[in-house]
């Protein structure tokens, strides 16, 4: 299987991680970067792909517009969420308007798909956007979800949005290449893996212990178990650096960039499962 398989994927997810998305210097977002997503993405509709945005963000920049360095409370973090998830969508509405491109902004926690009705309906949801051609925009519904109901990262979020709709492609923008043997900004020597065939615990093991950014929250090993389960439910996931945004059609066109875990998918594949053990 070469990446010029990547160029027939109809339905893709790309998640953006908030440290992507903001200045590292003030948390506040990076608007020319912004803009430059827009325009891929919207060129992705105009390919005649079906697009899915998971933005994280909603907490990094609610707190560096409210001046707040760190957050000292759930209920803090909760309001910041609040206040930067509307400032978001405020500048990808403005921008994707410009290409001529609707957005939807969908909010959702874990129960939206452990109860069987929820997730009938969340499906039924983004499968009416596709068809009238709007690009849904995901994020935890951070306001509200407490422990017991959060996913807690967006790379976990994603991929679940990838089994619920079906989609054949999650691509996980980042500020790290790809996968690499060791955590290569501790040591010089990893290596970088183009193509994980199929995620085993060796793989796990290796991404144990790496943690995010100060804007984040997910690090390798999140990002690994949003493999198993896009995997598992059938789909491609690509891991690439979200420095550029420009990256995206370059993906889309096969360039053999970040690493590509194949879908290995299980006949008996429930998504259900991998909630209960998040
Ligand atoms: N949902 C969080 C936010 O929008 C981000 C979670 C994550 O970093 O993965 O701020």
């Amino acid at each position: 299987m070469t990446r010029e398989e990547v160029k027939d994927k109809k339905r893709i997810v790309i998640k953006i991680g908030s440290s992507s998305l903001v200045h590292p210097e003030t948390g506040l977002l990076n608007l020319p970067k912004l803009e430059i997503l827009a325009r891929e993405v919207s060129d992705l509709r105009n390919r005649g792909k079906e697009v899915v945005i998971v933005s994280s963000g909603a907490i990094a920049v609610g707190r560096a517009s409210m001046g707040i360095k760190v957050c000292r409370s759930l209920k803090e973090k909760q309001a910041c969420a609040a206040i930067g998830q509307v400032m978001l969508m405020g500048i990808y509405q403005k921008f994707f308007a410009e290409y001529g491109q609707t957005v939807a902004q969908i909010l959702m926690d874990k129960k939206t798909v452990t109860d069987t009705e929820s997730r009938r309906h969340a499906r039924n949801t983004f499968n009416e956007l596709f068809e009238l051609g709007a690009v849904p925009i995901v994020n935890e519904n951070d306001t509200v979800a407490t422990y017991d109901i959060e996913f807690g990262d967006n790379d976990r979020l994603s991929a679940v949005v990838v089994a619920l709709i079906k989609a054949d492609l999650l691509i996980l923008l980042s500020d790290i290449d790809g996968l690499y043997s060791d955590d290569p900004r501790s040591n010089p020597n990893a290596r970088f893996i183009p193509e994980v065939k199929e995620l085993d615990g060796h793989f796990m093991e290796m991404a144990k212990g790496s943690t995010g950014s100060d804007f984040g929250t997910g690090g390798m090993a999140t990002k690994l178990i949003a493999g198993e389960i896009a995997s598992g439910a059938g789909a491609e996931m690509i891991i690439a650096n979200a420095d550029d945004f420009h990256i995206i059609h370059r993906l889309i066109d096969g360039e053999e960039l970040g690493t590509i875990f194949r879908a290995n998918p299980r006949e008996e594949f429930a998504l259900i499962d991998y909630l209960e053990k998040m």
